[in-house]
């Protein structure tokens, strides 16, 4: 059969892939969890990430880019650099907070760094977790009802072709976000977990959703299956119908996802309005996400929160609030 390179296969529009399109990329998560435990320099990024500098580079030049970063001189003679997170870069902060959330709950613990997280408003240790806006509770991904909104569209599907990469391990490494790192690092995984997430449980309605050649769709799926993700549930008659079910550690992902989804409609917004709206259930009203403080239930945010690396002692704030 003839492949067909230049036919251009079209696939919905979403702030989520606006969003992964800056931050779907493992060396990208790994520096910016790195930002997050205090790096602010070249070397000190190198260091906890493990990466390659070509890398690093690389990723810093992008987020700068993506007006991410900037870079600002700390001494003059000899000149140089750190790099300082923007109000786009803080927004990513709920983020963050859910992936750290799930890694704390699903990922396998070894060879993790440990640290606290204070919430300066309450002065409490706390462990952040996802709630509706509107009404507090935590977030399920069962509650909410979606339908597509006035952005909704179709683009096309242009994957570049990055082998995936994982930091090399130097011992130094702080693996803190390791296995979410690898999912949400993957635009695939997250491609797909977005059409599971949307009622597409079978493979060719996958493969449809997702414009992913098959070979690589049937690897990802397989991926997600052996991390317990995702489950496939055969059809006894039909094989080509295998589903591919949400298990509760795969259902526990939709809140990072929504928060990429925020980020995307507020920094890369469809001219028409945002492409998905989304309805939580048990309040009836707009579903947004907060990540919520688990000792007073107010919303954790970048200025009032404090990161103590235990193993070294490092302590991190993230300064007072800034206006954009
Ligand atoms: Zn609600
Ligand atoms: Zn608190």
């Amino acid at each position: 059969m003839e492949r067909s390179a230049d036919k251009v296969q079209y696939i919905r529009t979403c702030s989520i892939w606006r969003a992964l399109e800056i931050f779907g990329d493992v060396p990208t998560l790994l520096i910016l969890q790195s930002y997050w435990l205090g790096a602010r320099r070249f070397d000190d990024f190198c260091r906890s990430t493990g990466l390659l500098k070509t890398v690093v580079s690389g990723r810093l030049k992008k987020l700068v880019e993506n007006h991410c970063l900037v870079k600002v001189a700390y001494t003059e003679r000899p000149r140089r650099f750190e790099y300082k997170a923007t109000e786009e870069l803080l927004d990513m902060f709920p983020t963050a907070l859910a992936m750290l959330h799930w890694e704390r709950k699903w990922g396998s613990a070894k060879g993790k760094i440990d640290i606290r997280v204070t919430h300066s408003k309450c002065g409490e240790l706390t462990d952040p977790h996802s709630a509706c806006v509107s009404c507090r509770g935590e977030v399920d991904a069962r509650d909410i009802d979606w339908e597509p909104g006035p952005g909704i569209g179709e683009m096309p599907a242009v994957y570049s072709r990055r082998r995936r990469q994982t930091s090399q391990s130097n011992g130094e490494t702080t693996e803190l976000l390791d296995e979410v790192t690898q999912i949400i690092g993957d635009r695939w995984s997250a491609l797909v977990l977005r059409a599971v997430f949307t009622g597409l449980n079978q493979f060719q309605e996958i493969l449809e959703d997702t414009a992913i050649s098959t070979n690589i769709l049937a690897d990802r799926l397989a991926d997600l299956c052996d991390g317990g993700v995702l489950r496939r549930v055969e059809e006894p008659n039909d094989l080509r119908r295998a589903n591919y079910r949400l298990t509760d550690k795969g259902r526990d992902i939709y809140p990072i996802l929504i928060t990429l989804l925020q980020w995307g409609d507020k920094w890369r917004p469809a001219p028409q309005g945002p492409p998905l709206l989304l309805t939580h259930r048990p309040c009836g009203e707009r579903l947004e996400i907060i990540m919520a403080c688990s000792s007073c239930a107010h919303e954790v945010m970048p200025h009032d929160t404090s990161v103590e690396v235990l193993s070294d002692e490092r302590r991190i704030d993230y300064g007072a609030r800034r206006r954009a």
